[in-house]
C-alpha cells in the first residue's frame, strides 16, 4: 500500500516534469543503457519518468503505458553486504550454516514488482525436489531443448559462472533478498561472476552438461545455502510467481519436503503466529456460543416449591402456562405439589 501511495504521489509529481527531471531521467537511462531490458512490454514501452525513492539505490521508473517498475542502480546495490558476505565464486554453498539454524518462520520479499520476475522456462517439471534413486535432488528439472535461452528469474549479481561437477555448466545468481537461484547443465554460459543481471536476461543456453541424462534445466532456489523446492515460489506450468512475499517455514528445507498444493495455502500454510492466535480465539468464541445455544435449547426442569404457581413458573422460565401444560401433560387447573418436577423447556 505504501508503494502504491508512493507511485500515486510520483504520478502527481510526474505531471510537473521539469528540465531537471528530464536530465535526471536521461542520466538514469544512460546508467541502465547497457542493461538488456528483456521483457517485451518493457522493450516497447518508453520511460515516462523516473522518481527517487527512500533508498538511493532504487528508482521508480514510470512507463508511458501507466505501469511502473523499481529499478536498482547496480553500482549502489552491489555495495550491499548481501553481495559481499559469504561471497565465493567457486563454492556451491559458501554459507557455513546448517538449515536448522534458520528461524522457524520468516518472510522474504521476492520482487518489488511482478516485472522483476521472469519464469526461467515455462513447462511441466519432469523431476521434482526430494530424493530420487536414493540421491538427494535439491532442485527441479525442466525439460528444455538444447540451445534454448535460459532467463534469469530475478534481478541479481552472478556469483558463479563455471563448470561444476555434476551441475555441468552452472550459473548461480544471488539476489538482493538473499535468495540464490541455480541454473545447471547449460550448454553455454553468457555471464561472468560479478555481472549484474536483470530478471529475464539471457544468462546462457540450455543443455545437458554434467551429470545429466538429457537436455534439461536443473533449477534450484536456495536461502543461505539451504535448498527448498522452487515450486513454493514459482508455478512452472503457468510461468508465474506464486507469492510476492514468500513466507518460509523451516521444514521447507527438509530434503524430503516437496511443495504441497493447498486450496487455502494463503490462509493455512502461510498464516502467521498472530493470525493463528486470532483464529484460535475466534474458534473458541464460536464454540462457547454454540455451547450456550445448546444449553438454552436443552431440556430443563423446575422443582415445585411452596407458593409456586404455573403462571409464576412460566414467567420465571420465559415460557407460557399452555406450554407448561403441554410439556407436562397437565391442565391449568392441576394442583401443584411441593417437590414435583416440571419440565419447563
Ligand atoms: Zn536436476
Amino acid at each position: 500500500m505504501r508503494k502504491l501511495l508512493l507511485v500515486a504521489a510520483g504520478l502527481a509529481a510526474a505531471l510537473a516534469v521539469s528540465a531537471q527531471e528530464d536530465r535526471q531521467a536521461d542520466s538514469l537511462r544512460h546508467a541502465f543503457g547497457r542493461q538488456k531490458l528483456p521483457s517485451s512490454n518493457r522493450k516497447s514501452t518508453p520511460y515516462a519518468d523516473t522518481l527517487d525513492t527512500g533508498n538511493t539505490a532504487v528508482k521508480v521508473v514510470l512507463y508511458n503505458n501507466g505501469t511502473y517498475r523499481y529499478v536498482k542502480d547496480p553500482a549502489k546495490v552491489v555495495e550491499d553486504s548481501v553481495f559481499t558476505a559469504n561471497w565465493d565464486t567457486k563454492a556451491v554453498n559458501p554459507y557455513r550454516m546448517e538449515p536448522d539454524q534458520l528461524p522457524d518462520r520468516f518472510s522474504i520479499w521476492v520482487v518489488d514488482t511482478l516485472d522483476s520476475f521472469c519464469c526461467p522456462y515455462q513447462t511441466q517439471p519432469r523431476s521434482h525436489f526430494g530424493y530420487r534413486h536414493g540421491r538427494r535432488h535439491q532442485g527441479i528439472d525442466l525439460p528444455y531443448p538444447t540451445g534454448t535461452p535460459v532467463h534469469a528469474a530475478f534481478d541479481g549479481k552472478v556469483r558463479i559462472s563455471d563448470y561444476v561437477g555434476g551441475y555441468g555448466n552452472l550459473v548461480v545468481i544471488r539476489h538482493a533478498n538473499g535468495l540464490e537461484t541455480f541454473y545447471g547443465h547449460l550448454s553455454r554460459r553468457d555471464v561472468q561472476s560479478g555481472d549484474w543481471v536483470n530478471a529475464g536476461e539471457i544468462i546462457g543456453l540450455g543443455g545437458s552438461t554434467g551429470r545429466s541424462t538429457g537436455p534439461h534445466l536443473h533449477f534450484e532456489t536456495r536461502y543461505k545455502g539451504a535448498a527448498f523446492d522452487p515450486s513454493w515460489l514459482i508455478d512452472f506450468e503457468k510461468g508465474t510467481l506464486r507469492h510476492r512475499l514468500l513466507k518460509v517455514r523451516s521444514w521447507y528445507f527438509n530434503p524430503n519436503q516437496r511443495y504441497v498444493q493447498s486450496v487455502d495455502d494463503e490462509d493455512e500454510i502461510f498464516r502467521t503466529d498472530e493470525e493463528d492466535r486470532i483464529a484460535a480465539e475466534e474458534k473458541a468464541k464460536k464454540e462457547a456460543a454454540a455451547r450456550a445455544a445448546a444449553e438454552a435449547a436443552a431440556i430443563r426442569y423446575h422443582t415445585v416449591r411452596s407458593g409456586d404457581t404455573l403462571s409464576g413458573i412460566a414467567r420465571k422460565y420465559h415460557t407460557s402456562v399452555r406450554q407448561l401444560c403441554r410439556l407436562n401433560g397437565i391442565k391449568e387447573t392441576t394442583i401443584l405439589r411441593v417437590g414435583q418436577r416440571l419440565r419447563v423447556h
